[in-house]
């Protein structure tokens, strides 16, 4: 019998995680009883379908603590400081989120987690991983925040070598005994901190993918914030921390020299102290925050024993996903360039370092952000910029303050029209051997569905453009 046989679980959430995490605990012998603040037709229609298997659903009552409750297991992004929590943590029951009930329900043969977590970079990272390990023959799949299921990966049908996960801040806070083979903290920005409470809080969230590690803690060089993460971890035995950096690599790190990625940490050849993985031009797009990506992932890869070859062939494999720098079109010896993801002011300055004489779209919801730093950081690259959004008005003042002789244009219109003006006032201000580039530093919710509508508009816009 199962440790949830008669025990009384609450799920907090239905949806993508909770509706999954219900029905395995219901077919372990748990008695689930979900909580959900919403009461909309998707709600009931998912509470419908657990109900016929005989689950409780207590639907718009998130905050009570059902009576009896001995776990609860929560959807990643419910805040801490919910009632229901607060509930819990006075009753002494324990809360995992569903990260931590994957990790423990795996099998005792279980894959490995080569885990990666980090402000920016973290699903094309762990799609370069999946790339580089399926490259050297290993059962493998890209799981967890990037939108596949860790309970499915876990509990399915389809046997793995090795997991690569990409964790999320919420998902990490919620699991407490996870263990991974290795892991990477990529960069460390402000970013969800009303979720988190304080930066020490989101970094703290951020530093437990380390703890427990068997193998590697790989960190950023040019980041020390997860240098010293690495630092404070609590690891097995022999782990050991790995930089990556886009310079020279010192002896336990990954670098890049004379347009090589090369690894110093994991040297296969004794007779020599550098291996030769791959060059910058394998790497898709060859921008440096990209490249930096690469060398996370090779670090990770190395870590559970890939050989320099495979990591040369994944990266040659791999295709980023839409709207991650994703080039459109040219038109008049301009490039038209969609990083729509970039939806914090950290990911902008990552694109907008790529690329010398830029014209920039940007605004949206800022989301409490502050601009100064990436206008100032960015203010000679930028041969004109065009704000659209909700919260242009904090760009704009911050262009004025630090880059006031670069033309702006401010467009009113917040329908989803105003992208084709955006792009037309754009084109009007871009030169032959300039880039129009959409890097918003800002949500989309104000005019979008989502980035990825933002981005299809922008590359609509273009064609039109061009046709
Ligand atoms: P995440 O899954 O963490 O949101 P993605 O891989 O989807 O990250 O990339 C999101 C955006 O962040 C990209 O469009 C790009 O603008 C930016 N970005 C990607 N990698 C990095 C990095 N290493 N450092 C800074 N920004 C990055």
């Amino acid at each position: 019998s199962s440790e949830f046989q008669g025990k009384h679980v609450t799920v907090a959430g239905l949806g993508v995680s909770g509706v999954p995490a219900a029905k395995v605990l219901h077919a372990r012998g748990a008695i689930v009883t979900v909580v959900n603040d919403g009461d909309d037709a998707r709600a009931r229609e998912q509470a419908a379908e657990l109900e016929a298997l005989g689950i409780t659903v207590r639907l718009g009552d998130g905050a009570t603590l059902p009576e009896g409750t001995e776990l609860i297991v929560t959807a990643p992004g419910w805040k801490p400081d919910k009632p229901l929590f607060l509930a819990a943590e006075k009753a002494g029951v324990p809360v995992w989120g569903d990260v931590e009930l994957a990790w423990r329900l795996r099998g005792p043969d279980a894959a490995p987690w080569l885990a990666v977590t980090g402000t920016n970079g973290k699903t094309t990272t762990v799609q370069m991983l999946a790339s580089i390990l399926k490259a050297a023959g290993l059962r493998t799949a890209a799981v967890g925040n990037i939108g596949v299921s860790l309970l499915d990966a876990v509990l399915g049908e389809e046997e793995h070598d090795v997991l690569a996960v990409e964790l999320s801040s919420y998902q990490l806070h919620w699991a407490p005994s996870l263990r991974a083979h290795s892991a990477v903290v990529l960069n460390l920005a402000p970013d969800h901190l009303d979720w988190h409470g304080s930066m020490e809080a989101y970094a703290a969230d951020k530093g437990r993918i380390f703890e427990g590690n068997r193998v590697a803690c790989v960190y950023n060089v040019a980041d020390k914030l997860t240098e010293d993460l690495v630092r404070e971890a609590d690891v097995e035995e022999g782990c050991r921390a790995i930089g990556f950096t886009l310079g020279t690599p010192g002896p336990s790190q990954l670098g890049v020299v004379d347009g090589i990625l090369v690894d110093r940490a994991f040297v296969e050849n004794r007779h020599k102290n550098a291996q030769e993985l791959a060059e910058v031009g394998d790497v898709n797009p060859p921008a440096p925050h990209n490249i930096a990506n690469a060398l996370a992932a090779a670090a990770l890869a190395r870590a559970f024993g890939v050989p320099a070859t495979a990591v040369r062939d994944g990266l040659r494999a791999f295709r980023p996903d839409a709207h991650r720098i994703a080039h459109v079109a040219d038109l008049d010896q301009v490039a038209y360039v969609d990083d729509s993801k970039a939806t914090n002011t950290h990911a902008a300055e990552a694109s907008l370092a790529a690329y010398e004489s830029i014209v920039w779209i940007a605004g949206g919801l800022a989301k409490g952000a502050a601009f100064d730093e990436l206008v100032a950081k960015s203010a000679k690259r930028l041969r004109g910029v065009v704000l659209i959004g909700a919260d242009r008005a904090l760009i704009r003042d911050a262009l004025a303050r630090h880059a006031p002789q670069v033309p702006v244009v401010d467009l009113e219109r917040t329908d989803t029209g105003a992208m084709l003006q955006a792009v037309t006032e754009a084109k009007r201000l871009a030169q032959p051997g300039d880039t129009v580039l959409l890097a918003p530093a800002c949500a989309s919710m104000d005019m979008f569905t989502n980035y990825n509508q933002r981005g299809d508009a922008f590359a609509e816009a273009v064609r039109e453009l061009g046709a």
